[in-house]
């Protein structure tokens, strides 16, 4: 996610923290603020670069705290850059991810003034109000944080205080402990080239800085976390120990997935609670649902596709965003057309949704970027608070828009009346499992590595799967194809004897999915057609089953209708390892670039 940064010490803060901000840039911004504490709070932010921020020397700041914002909740200006502050000014907060309660605590603050559409605001409104009750800033801080649901880092200062407060919970921070003071970031890069020695804080940690001591509490009771020489340069310090950033974001993929469910649950209703501007009326009424997607986002649309129609019964049709036209004698009135896009920038979708407005068509965005050309453009969006994402080859956004779509689905669903109560809670308890069952995988990693280096020198990848899986088997493909250049194609497993049988041979591997909802007794007879010509077969399996018959296999925990999802995970480690295997440049595949801006 963005970036957080706070030093105290005995340097000139302005110049530390920009420091700070500029090494975090490389996590993707919209907007940077630093906010600086000295006899008084000054604040200095704007929507745009770090160049583009002016930093106004405060000789009297002892210490200070920095943010790059990626837009959740408003879009990017300068109103809405951190650092936040409270009425009096003396309180300023920074805030990376979400605030799944933010709205109820908006109200309850009422009589404060609000300046932003953020959800972080309410926080230094929340600490000024625990502070006019006689807390000191660690104790505002506490009791604010017990009002807060989501996932979050958070870092406060108070003109009249010492000190840094900073806590975090899923999402990540780092303290450093340096010579010539206390430093704070969302990872080790902000501060490496002044100290290496570093605590990280863990989930529910409330962390004092002061300039030559920590304080760390856990639960009300203190406790120590470990310092650590970390060794790495300033480049590998940006990927956090990971040896390329597409491996940092797949591992990232559970916090990702709780940013994206986070506040969209509601139990009581078996209902996703997603804030849609579109008319109710209208979802009610449509007759199809189009959506246009390029690469990645288009094996999200056909995931989607393979959950809206049973649930929602409604046809769905998916177009690569390229090809999407829409025919003379189309009901335009009733369809809906759907834009998935993780840049909310990609050249083909916006010119597709451009052709379907110019029909006349109701138009909705599914994308990770508050505030892109695309939202601007349809009739409004759903966001999938995955964070940035900075290697070229899509993880956790392909993930993370299923999820959101799965969210979309239910919500039709129980809109239409086409789901229950109860099996929107059963599909709503799924999406809840889906950031654990990701760990289970990751936490396999050795097992899928061994794999991934025992075939990385075939002559091609096959990926087979059926329903929810057949979209799953082409993103594993391009996942594969796009980072390692080894031919690799995914196919519906029924299509195999069609044709593709024909370039199965002993040196093909493939990668069968027999996961419990995506119909495995039909694929199981798929996997014995290509090992009967010799092909090493590779099964993701729901865990538990006997899938002996393979060659290997892998568990899948079971998951309902996200468990090809969850195999996907799998299967990006794999693509992962071959091409890490291979040598190749993982995170800037030859010839792709992140988003694509051309048609
Ligand atoms: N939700 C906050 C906002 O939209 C923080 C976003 C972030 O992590 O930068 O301002």
């Amino acid at each position: 996610m963005c970036g957080i940064t706070g030093y105290i010490g005995d340097n000139e803060s302005a110049s530390v923290l920009s420091a700070g901000l500029k090494n975090l840039e490389y996590r993707g911004y919209d907007s940077a603020g630093i906010a600086l504490i000295g006899d008084d709070v000054t604040v200095h932010k704007q929507e745009g670069t770090i160049d583009g921020l002016t930093i106004p020397s405060n000789a009297d700041a002892t210490h200070g705290i920095g943010h790059t914002r990626w837009s959740t909740h408003g879009e990017p200006t300068d109103a809405n850059a951190h650092p936040h502050t409270d009425c009096s000014g003396d309180v300023a907060v920074v805030h990376n991810g979400i605030l799944a309660n933010y709205h109820e605590l908006k109200e309850e603050l009422n009589g404060h003034i609000f300046e932003s559409e953020t959800d972080t605001e309410v926080i230094p409104h929340l600490i000024e109000e625990a502070i006019a009750d006689g807390a000191d800033l660690r104790a505002a801080v506490m009791r604010a944080l017990d009002r807060l649901e989501g996932s979050f880092a958070i870092a406060a200062t108070h003109a009249d205080y010492e000190g840094i407060v900073a806590a975090r919970q899923d999402s990540p921070l780092v303290i450093g402990h340096g010579d010539e003071g206390m430093y704070l970031g969302s990872d080790v890069t902000a501060f490496v080239e002044y100290t290496r020695q570093v605590s990280f804080l863990e989930d529910g940690d409330v962390a004092h800085l002061y300039d030559d001591d920590i304080e760390i509490f856990n639960d009300g009771e203190r406790v120590t976390r470990e310092v650590q020489t970390v060794d790495w340069d300033a480049s590998a310090a940006g990927k956090a120990g990971h040896d390329h950033y597409m491996h940092k974001e797949i591992h990232e993929q559970p916090t990702a997935l709780r940013q994206a469910i986070s506040g969209r649950v509601d139990d009581l209703a078996g209902n996703a609670s997603l804030n849609i501007d579109l008319d109710d009326g209208f979802l009610q009424t449509i007759d199809e649902i189009h959506i246009a997607a390029c690469g990645t986002s288009y094996h999200a649309g056909l995931y989607a596709k393979e959950l809206i129609e049973p649930l929602v019964d409604i046809s769905v049709r998916v177009d690569l965003a390229s090809e999407y036209e829409v025919y003379d004698g189309h009901n335009t009135q009733d369809t809906l057309v759907v834009a998935v896009t993780q840049s909310g920038e990609t050249a083909d979708t916006l010119s597709a949704i451009r052709r379907a407005k110019a029909s006349g068509m109701t138009t909705f965005a599914v994308t990770n970027t508050v505030g892109s050309t695309i939202t601007r453009e349809v009739d409004d969006s759903l966001f999938i608070k995955a964070g940035p994402e900075i290697g070229v080859a899509a993880t956790k956004t392909f993930v993370s828009q299923v999820t959101a779509l799965a969210l979309f689905a239910t919500y039709l669903g129980r809109l239409r009346g086409t789901i229950s109560a109860d099996e929107g809670a059963d599909i709503l308890e799924d999406i809840r499992q889906l950031p654990s069952a990701v760990q289970a995988i990751l936490d396999e990693e050795a097992q899928i590595r061994r794999l991934a280096a025992q075939y990385s020198d075939s002559k091609a990848f096959f990926f087979i799967g059926r329903g929810l899986a057949q979209p799953v088997a082409l993103e594993s493909a391009l996942k594969l194809k796009e980072i390692s250049y080894a031919h690799a194609e995914g196919f519906a497993a029924g299509e195999l004897k069609h044709g593709p049988l024909a370039l199965v041979t002993e040196n093909t591997p493939v990668l069968a999915f027999l996961n419990q909802s995506a119909a495995p007794e039909e694929t199981r007879n798929n996997v014995k057609e290509v090992e009967s010509r010799g092909a090493p077969v590779i099964g993701l399996a729901t865990d538990g089953a006997d899938e002996s018959f393979c060659k290997h296999t892998i568990d899948i925990p079971e998951l309902g209708r996200l468990e090809p999802l969850v195999a996907n995970v799998a299967l990006q480690l794999f693509a992962y390892h071959v091409a890490n295997e291979m040598g190749r440049p993982i995170d800037k595949p030859r010839n792709l670039a992140k988003s694509v801006t051309v048609g």
